[in-house]
């Protein structure tokens, strides 16, 4: 049966999901309001740098990895370059009162490294690690050898109530180094270590431990593989619309997406990539539980952030194949007040004339938009002078803190640009500049791609996990929610 479907959003997941459905010989409209494709991922220039925003790196993009076998089925491998981040430490966490530590690739690896740091803790780090990768090879589309049924039986999908990060490692150490350094890559979830469920950080991270890369041109190579994939799979696109409502026909199914500007793309099967919370506003009067609108409407935000970045004429070299994460002081140093400083995630910034040079720096800090919502009615170029005062000071502030960590490369910084929580506001399409959508974390029930209106599906990072791989991933589940999840799970698996 050849369906009519209308995707809204070509984002990573929307964009994934219509070349699974074109790919299946469907009739596929995509939906984006912006002017461009897959806007999220494409960065910006700033001076003689292009500063990445919304993709620096991921994992598992190795020749028989997890990433790869999804970007040859939507067709974008062979339009794509990977650049492999150093395996000796692809990441490097360091902190006020402890040694520096690199992420080395590879499970093996990686285990020896951490069990000589922390020789006390070695069955704590055999517990992480024997977990981190139990879970990772057997989340649903991460590895289609393991079936449908048994995949969802042992992922972190539909789940509410298990461990955090947090409580898995103190329930195998009380070391607080260890803790710390583990917790580090909680920034790429947008969520606090306490409140990560295991599984979740376990999916995402056993692909970085398995080997960490980029693209050569780094996101905006990703987002025009995307759109010329799309076209060569027959996909209609329809940018600078915005969906206004999903028409539903009396009996309560799907027929068609409203737009802005008075048209109906007509449609038998609709596909929403915005925030679940959003598709609700989308389809007034659709039969949902009120149980289900409350779940939608509470689901909380992931994190936010400040963002500095700037050209400078002396990057720190090792940034050039690697990525710094600098911890605060511990909760428990005079330093750290109330437990309140946070994380710093700094990494290249490359020069905007194609080289691939590393020109300068980005570096971010998880930020809540609280103090920014008094300004979130006024746009960028238009925001008043007391919300720039506020902008400049966070920013100065985050750049000092830098210079402590890079002296000499924040010394020959040039014009330094930022970006807040309500730029993320902006930028992301989230009321609270949520880096990662929806927020993963325990006690929640997530979002699944089905819902209760007949040709109605929910894709994105909330139905998968956060990230690009994450929000592919949420691609994959849709589709193979729509087409069957085992023929779908059958050609990923004949892929490799
Ligand atoms: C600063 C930053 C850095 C990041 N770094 C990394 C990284 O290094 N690695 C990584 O894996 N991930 C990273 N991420 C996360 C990653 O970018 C996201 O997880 C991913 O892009 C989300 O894809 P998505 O399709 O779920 O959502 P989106 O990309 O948000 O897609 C939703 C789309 O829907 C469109 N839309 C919304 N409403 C409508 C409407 N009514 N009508 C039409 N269109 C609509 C939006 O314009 C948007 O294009 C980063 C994110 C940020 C913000």
């Amino acid at each position: 049966m050849t369906r009519r479907i209308a995707i809204i959003g070509s984002g990573v997941s929307g964009s994934t999901s219509a070349l699974i459905m074109a790919g299946a010989g469907n009739c596929v409209t995509l939906i984006e309001k912006d002017r461009n494709i897959a806007p999220l991922v494409r960065g910006f220039n700033f001076d003689s740098i292009r500063v990445e925003a919304g993709f620096h790196y991921a994992g598992e993009l190795d020749e028989g990895g997890a990433f790869t076998r999804l970007l040859i089925h939507t067709g974008l491998w062979p339009r794509l370059k990977v650049k492999v981040l150093d395996p000796r430490g692809f990441d490097t966490v360091s902190g006020p009162g402890m040694e520096p530590f690199s992420f080395p690739t590879g499970f093996g690896e990686l285990r020896r490294k951490l069990k000589e740091r922390f020789p006390r803790d070695t069955k704590a780090v055999d517990a992480y690690l024997d977990g981190v990768e139990k879970v990772s090879s057997s989340f649903p589309y991460l590895n289609p050898r393991i079936g449908w049924r048994q995949a969802k039986e042992l992922s972190p999908f539909g789940t509410f109530d298990e461990m955090s990060l947090t409580d898995f490692i103190r329930a195998h150490s009380d070391n607080d180094e260890l803790l710390r350094l583990l917790s580090a890559h909680t920034a790429l979830h947008g969520v606090d270590a306490k409140e990560v469920p295991f599984t979740a950080h376990a999916a995402i991270m056993g692909g970085y431990y398995r080997m960490a890369g980029n693209f050569e041109g780094g996101g905006r190579a990703l987002a025009n593989a995307i759109e010329e994939e799309l076209h060569a799979r027959g996909v209609e696109l329809l940018t600078g619309a915005t969906a206004t409502g999903i028409r539903l026909t009396p009996g309560g199914e799907v027929s068609g997406v409203k737009l802005g500007d008075g048209r109906v793309v007509e449609c038998d099967t609709v596909i929403c990539s915005t925030h679940p919370a959003k598709m609700l506003a989308l389809t007034d009067g659709a039969p949902f539980r009120p149980a289900y609108r409350k779940r939608l409407a509470a689901l909380k935000d992931s994190q936010s952030a400040l963002m500095v970045f700037a050209k400078s004429d002396k990057p720190e070299p090792s940034l050039d194949r690697s990525n710094h994460f600098i911890l605060p002081p511990p909760p428990s140093d005079p330093k750290n007040v109330g437990g309140t400083g946070k994380i710093i995630y700094v990494t290249a910034a490359r020069l905007k004339d194609g080289s691939g040079s590393l020109g300068g720096f980005v570096a971010l800090t998880p930020a809540s938009f609280a103090p920014y919502a008094k300004w979130s009615d006024t746009r960028r170029g238009n925001r008043p002078e007391e919300y720039e005062t506020y902008k400049s000071e966070a920013l100065r502030g985050l750049l000092s803190s830098l210079e402590k960590s890079y002296p000499d490369m924040i010394g020959k910084a040039g014009r330094v640009g930022g970006a807040t929580p309500l730029t993320f506001s902006n930028y992301t399409g989230s009321e609270t500049g949520a880096l990662y959508g929806v927020m993963r974390r325990v006690g929640q029930v997530n979002p699944t791609p089905k819902t209760r209106v007949k040709g109605l599906y929910l894709t994105g990072q909330a139905v998968a996990l956060p990230g690009i791989m994450g929000a592919m991933t949420g691609g994959f589940l849709t589709c193979g929610q729509i087409l069957g999840h085992e023929k779908l799970l059958d050609e990923l698996g004949k892929i490799f």
